[in-house]
């Protein structure tokens, strides 16, 4: 098997994709590798910078179950760089309506897998955790006792510094933010161009830019910035101990209304096939003909973290919001960067939608305040696959994001799999699963999850660090 080791490899993005990669890549044993980013671990951009993430391996996609596995064997390991950040504390999916089917899926895809899943009655939910005082009348729920979380701020430092250790070379600031492409003379990427104007070569070129990949090469639609809302409400001593075993929840839709209401239209019931339609950009690509939603919509999902050891509870909207309005690409959605727009929090229609749903869940918790709110951006496919391939157009060039809202988890090994990639020997199943697909739209048979139209921050309020709102659409 060839021996690739001497090359120098440049790693664009210190986000869990990009230092995932250095980290494998220190461990096959290349020695000339450097890790740029705009900000050191954890980076104020990358989308695992945040509190806690769900581990977990109930997939409805064998491949993921598969690397979720493998996965966790490196988050229960009481060895390695990430031993003791794992926290065992089992997760509740549920779906009340159009996302059964996802749920279902997942049953039959993990009922004879590694800590398999089972259904879980809204009796036996309240019965185990009486916390939970609210309506889970229509709830459809599977629970995974074997998932937990991870801080996974620490985890990016931690697998940042042993690649450090491994001999990794890192650069951040305006050094390190790449803000082109460089070009040999036969028009083939060798390097990036930074801030400050330092250049950066090497044989190989992997960009690990998450939602804001764009910046730096036209992903024709491949690659789309979704954010999902996150906020968290101080609990004080006493309700962090009492709701300090709870388990997560990712609770995936629950529709009050029969209307599937973004940008103030009513639509029709809704059906799998129309939120796919909109996913697949069928709807959104028109979305400057909409006009602005005011208003929250009646329909409800969340996730939930119990306190972490500072007594933060944190709940997170699962439906996705856009950056195409305000975007500096027009009708692309781009992350925005927390460094530059370090007022940006949760729209107030989102931050109305997630208290609706505190209240069907904890009651209790529904009036009080959101101490912080950010809005997390990641790099979304339409497929919600990551792209892990060679860039289409330039042989040294290579692409690993796409998280997809779910790609946290795989930090300890997704690297392997990006450097197996950038060798040429991925394994083919993966390697078409990961695939560039030049923006198609996904089979139609795609089970999604958040089936809910995404919105986009044009057409959302009060997220504009408490500026007056541009004038939109
Ligand atoms: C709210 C939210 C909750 C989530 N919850 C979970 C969960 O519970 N479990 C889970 O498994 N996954 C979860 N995810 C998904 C997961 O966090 C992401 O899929 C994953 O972190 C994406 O990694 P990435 O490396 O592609 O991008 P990022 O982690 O975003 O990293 C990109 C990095 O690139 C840098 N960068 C960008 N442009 C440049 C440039 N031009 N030059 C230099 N550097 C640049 C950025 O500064 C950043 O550090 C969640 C995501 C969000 C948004």
């Amino acid at each position: 098997m060839a021996d690739y080791t001497s090359q120098s490899i440049l790693v664009v993005g210190a986000g869990t994709f990009g230092i995932s990669t250095a980290y494998h890549l220190s461990l096959r044993g290349y020695k000339k590798v450097t890790l740029i980013d705009r900000f050191s671990p954890p980076s104020t951009d990358a989308a695992g910078t945040d509190i806690n993430k769900t581990i977990r391996f109930d997939y409805d996609k064998p491949q993921y179950a598969h690397l979720a596995e493998e996965a966790m064997e490196f988050w229960t390991s009481n060895s390695g760089p990430l031993a003791g950040l794992f926290h065992r504390i089992g997760w509740i999916m549920a779906a009340s309506d159009h996302a059964k089917a996802f749920i279902d899926a997942t049953y039959q895809n993990r009922k004879n897998g590694k800590g398999a899943v089972e259904y879980i009655s809204p009796e036996e939910i309240q019965a185990r955790f009486p916390e939970f005082k609210g309506n889970l009348k229509n709830w459809k729920s599977l629970w995974g006792s074997e998932a937990g979380w991870a801080p996974s701020d620490q985890a990016l430092v931690r697998l940042a510094a042993a690649a450090s250790i491994n001999g990794v070379n890192f650069t951040f600031g305006k050094n390190g933010h790449a803000v082109r492409l460089l070009n040999d003379t036969k028009g083939n990427c060798d390097g990036v161009v930074s801030q400050s104007g330092a250049v950066h070569t090497a044989d190989k070129i992997i960009l690990a830019c998450g939602p804001q990949t764009e910046n730096l090469i036209d992903t024709k639609s491949e690659i789309s910035a979704k954010a999902m809302c996150v906020a968290m409400i101080q609990l004080t001593e006493i309700e962090r101990e009492k709701y300090g075993n709870l388990p997560m929840v990712d609770h995936f839709e629950m529709g009050k209304s029969p209307t599937c209401s973004s940008s103030g239209h009513k639509f029709p019931p809704i059906s799998t096939s129309l939120c796919l339609q909109w996913l697949s950009g069928a709807a959104h690509r028109n979305i400057s003909h909409s006009p602005p939603s005011r208003h929250a919509d009646p329909i409800f999902h969340g996730m939930l973290f119990p306190p972490d050891q500072h007594g933060l509870l944190k709940v997170c909207s699962c439906r996705y919001v856009t950056n195409r309005h305000h975007s500096p690409i027009q009708q692309v959605s781009i992350g925005r960067s927390h460094g530059e727009f370090p007022d940006d929090r949760v729209p107030t229609q989102i931050q109305t939608e997630l208290r609706a749903w505190i209240r069907e869940l904890l009651p209790e918790l529904a009036d009080r305040p959101f101490c912080q709110t950010r809005m997390c951006w990641d790099a979304a496919t339409k497929d919600s696959n990551f792209r892990l391939t060679p860039h289409p157009a330039h042989p040294n060039l290579f692409i690993a994001t796409g998280g997809s809202l779910h790609g946290f988890k795989f930090l300890p090994n997704i690297g392997k799999y990006i450097v197996d990639m950038v060798e040429g020997r991925l394994d083919p199943e993966l390697q078409s699963l990961w695939a560039w697909r030049f923006g198609s739209d996904p089979p139609a048979s795609t089970v999604e999850r958040h089936p809910f139209p995404e919105r986009d921050l044009g057409e959302l309020d009060g997220w504009n660090g408490g500026k007056p709102d541009r004038a939109l659409l």
